[in-house]
């Protein structure tokens, strides 16, 4: 299918032309006619999908359409996402596809001073992109009226439970018109999610890119079982793979995305963290610093993560097991985009099995156990008492040598494959 057969109008089509964008996506070959036909929309899909083009572009149609361009007074679109990354992130895509329409949009988050935001609010906006806080901040200030929003979208649902955001999410749902169109798009449906979905949405049509909870079928997942005072040596050990060009590494807390840090740049590693207590700036600084090579490796916490989009990120390497288990599967969905090939390791300890387990049960998959690693857990029981029955190993040697070829080559995929199917 061709973007022309979705009856774009000849701007966005253009936009999509200068994007070098060929063909739509399936969520929105999917979703695109249905919010042009001013439905609501249920759409399972994730970051990297290209769900965001596939709210964006049918909406600046229709508010082309309903000549929006000609009074920029009030607001008309609320896009409500959980992170300022994927806020940035949404913002430029409705810059970008909408480059050749006279639209205005801006962007409010948390964690910057709000005046300059305030200001573009002032100026006047047709769509708004916010992170909850900081837009029910300057909603009780009095600076954004939802009143005459016509479209909501809200993005990345289940991410915003995961966050603690559901409430403001529910409170700002309570400001919002009755008479409007709303698109609500989860990468997962747990039922919580599912019963705010059956709320906020009138007789939405359903649009699934991928199943909820479905691990990327093309990342190659394997788990190390470690003692917790041994992963720093064990993460020093594995990225001394030249095959790992790109790492992002998942920690669970701020403090220990800065510890991995420090530990990687006394092991001669250079790394950056980015998480909520750094500046927007710095985040920023830290993502650009490693899209463009200059450091190896990205020490992440989950929620400032969230939505960033590296293309060719060969590794992510969970430091400390998510707690939540569709966390993992939002984590290894950072790698193998867009047909790209991507591997997936991950530490556990002993405290951290019944996390492991859960992430095991949730995805279906028996995900192969490395062993033959220099930092075994000591206890090795507690890995037999806790792993399935049908486990699957990898045998690998000590040595570094020999160890880069199974580690990230392609034998590795098709030794795993075998592993990647339902267990039951
Ligand atoms: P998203 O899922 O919205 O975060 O999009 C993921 C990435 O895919 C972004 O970098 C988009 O620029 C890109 N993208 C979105 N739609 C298309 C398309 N139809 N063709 C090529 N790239 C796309």
């Amino acid at each position: 299918m061709t973007f022309n057969e979705l009856n774009l109008i000849a701007p966005l089509l253009q936009a999509l032309e200068t994007e070098g964008y060929k063909n739509p996506t399936p969520i929105q070959e999917q979703a695109i006619p249905i919010v042009l036909a001013q439905k609501d929309l249920l759409g399972c899909a994730q970051t990297g999908t290209g769900k965001t083009a596939a709210f964006a572009i049918p909406i600046l149609q229709l508010l082309h359409a309903g000549h929006a361009e000609r009074v920029h007074k009030h607001i008309k679109v609320l896009v409500l996402t959980p992170t300022r990354e994927l806020a940035i992130q949404i913002g430029e895509s409705f810059a970008a596809y909408g480059r050749n329409l006279r639209m205005k949009h801006t962007v409010v988050f948390g964690g910057v001073p709000q005046g300059a935001q305030v200001q573009a609010l002032q100026r006047g906006v047709d769509i708004l992109i916010a992170t909850p806080g900081r837009l029910l901040d300057l909603m009780n200030q009095g600076y954004i009226s939802l009143k005459d929003i016509s479209i909501f979208v809200l993005d990345e649902a289940d991410r915003m439970l995961d966050m603690g955001f559901i409430h403001d999410v529910k409170r700002v749902v309570t400001k919002l018109p009755h008479n409007r169109q709303t698109l609500f798009f989860s990468a997962t449906m747990p039922p919580e999610i599912q019963k705010l979905a059956n709320t906020i949405l009138v007789k939405p049509e359903q649009v699934a890119v991928t199943p909820p909870a479905t691990t990327a079928e093309l990342v190659t997942q394997s788990v190390y079982f470690v003692d917790k005072k041994d992963k720093r040596q064990l993460l020093n050990f594995v990225l001394q793979d030249k095959a790992i060009t790109m790492a992002l590494v998942f920690t669970r807390t701020k403090h220990g995305a800065d510890k991995v840090v420090k530990d990687l740049e006394k092991a001669g590693v250079k790394a950056e963290a980015i998480h909520g207590n750094k500046s927007q700036n710095a985040r920023q600084r830290a993502l650009g610093n490693f899209k463009e090579g200059k450091i190896r490796v990205l020490v992440a916490t989950d929620i400032a993560a969230r939505g960033i989009d590296v293309d060719l990120l060969s590794h992510v390497i969970n430091y400390e097991i998510p707690e939540v288990p569709e966390t993992y599967v939002h984590r290894i969905g950072r790698t193998g985009r867009a047909g790209a090939t991507g591997i997936a390791m991950s530490f556990c300890d002993d405290e951290e099995m019944q996390d492991w387990r859960n992430i095991l049960k949730l995805t279906g998959q028996k995900i192969p156990v490395v062993e033959g690693h220099p930092y075994p857990m000591a206890d090795s029981g507690k890995v037999q008492i806790n792993l399935p029955k049908n486990k699957e190993v990898v045998r690998r040697p000590n040595a570094v040598a020999g160890f880069n070829n199974a580690q990230s080559g392609n034998t590795s995929r098709r030794r795993f494959s075998s592993g990647a199917g339902r267990a039951r």
